[in-house]
């Protein structure tokens, strides 16, 4: 449905153009030529083509929000990874080692706060997986500044590391779809 505003009604500028109409879906002002909303890419005019164009746009938004759905969750599956690693890691150094009670409160510590960071991300998901990517690099640079001559020589040390890459890469996936989907939805937005 589209409405013509009477022109007393439109802004001094809008007056002295041409015919201008609401959009009948977010109500931005559009100029009447345009076959599309500027805002929210409705069809303006009730033409086919238009119709048409406007599905497969819609069609692309969907699969794009579903792709970007997709790497959220395996974000947030990489976080009860990582929560469930450091519970076991407890399990272990609770068992033997002198310094276990430290080790044994980091671990847990660890399991804790990525479970807590992995429910977050339900609701929100590009806080929650920003904060993430910034705890598990906080971790990895200060393990690996620590002790740079195991990181890099010894094997255990490389899988390490890999494994903490593969991590950052999830999580950093994770972080650019979250945005990705705030972004389409908000334009799939009906006001
Ligand atoms: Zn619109």
């Amino acid at each position: 449905m589209m409405f013509q505003l009477p022109k007393r009604l439109l802004p001094d500028y809008a007056q002295e153009q041409a015919e201008y109409i609401f959009c009948s879906r977010c109500r931005y002002v559009n100029k009447a030529s345009h076959r599309f909303c500027t805002n929210c890419g409705i069809p303006q005019a009730d033409g086919e083509q238009e119709q048409l164009l406007y599905n497969i746009r819609e069609k692309q938004r969907k699969e794009s929000l579903g792709r970007s759905e997709y790497n959220v969750r395996v974000a947030r599956i990489t976080l009860y990874v990582l929560a469930a690693l450091c519970l076991t890691g407890t399990a272990i150094v609770l068992s033997d080692l002198d310094e276990r009670y430290i080790w044994g409160v980091l671990c847990l510590t660890g399991a804790v706060l990525y479970a807590i960071l992995g429910r977050w991300s339900v609701h929100r998901p590009f806080t929650a997986l920003l904060v993430s990517l910034v705890v598990v690099g906080t971790f990895t640079s200060v393990s690996i500044l620590s002790k740079p001559e195991k990181t890099f020589t010894t094997l255990e040390g490389t899988y390490a590391f890999v494994f903490f890459l593969i991590i950052m890469v999830l999580l950093g996936r994770g972080v650019k779809s979250a945005f990705q989907a705030d972004l389409t939805k908000e334009e799939m937005e009906v006001l």
